[in-house]
């Protein structure tokens, strides 16, 4: 059971370490997830605190990133290493277990994975992975229709967001980290039984 004084303080935490815009996605990815967590029977507070505090790890630079994974003997793979910016799911995690020493497995990955995923993810992972795409100052060509799929089908909406995300990076030369592809493979499978 998590108090909402916790939440509170989370909140003030986040606020001090991230800029007024990153606040202001974090506390809509909050919303959404809380409310997909409503919809698909998971506990909302949970959800709601990894929700709040998926990018607890973004107000770094890439040097700052590298960093912290030096001194708090972090591993990356070559893919991260090539665009630092993805290691801030990895070191947010990191980051607050020692700084409110939260070890709920379940938030850690959520927070450790919503960039890019990985297969296996559970209903919590992928409510914060989806929810970081929707929530309401997301505005992008397709987005009302991701949101009105991701009520119909969680799945279905992952896919098509990871389709999305690997068009994009495509289209800008830069490449996918194995994961999405690995996830969304196994998704599509899923889906076709
Ligand atoms: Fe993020
Ligand atoms: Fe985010």
């Amino acid at each position: 059971m998590i108090n909402d004084i916790y939440f509170d303080s989370y909140k003030e935490a986040l606020k001090k370490r991230v800029k007024q815009s990153r606040y202001v996605h974090s506390i809509g990815v909050m919303q959404v997830s809380i409310d997909l967590a409503k919809k698909y029977g998971l506990d909302e507070k949970r959800v709601g605190l990894a929700a709040l505090l998926h990018d607890y790890g973004k107000a770094l630079s890439d040097e700052q990133l590298n960093e912290y994974l030096i001194l708090n003997g972090l591993q990356i793979d070559e893919y991260i290493r090539k665009d630092m910016q993805l290691a801030h799911g990895i070191i947010g995690a990191d980051m607050v277990t020692k700084d409110f020493c939260i070890s709920d497995q379940e938030i850690l990955d959520s927070i450790r994975y919503h960039t890019y995923g990985r297969s296996g993810m559970s209903m919590m992972e992928k409510i914060i992975y989806i929810a970081d795409y929707i929530e309401p100052s997301r505005s992008y060509e397709g987005v009302e229709q991701l949101r009105k799929t991701v009520y119909e089908d969680l799945d279905r909406g992952i896919i098509l967001s990871i389709e999305n995300t690997v068009k994009y990076l495509e289209g800008r030369g830069f490449s996918i980290h194995p994961n999405s592809i690995l996830l969304r493979n196994e998704l599509l499978s899923n889906l076709m039984g």
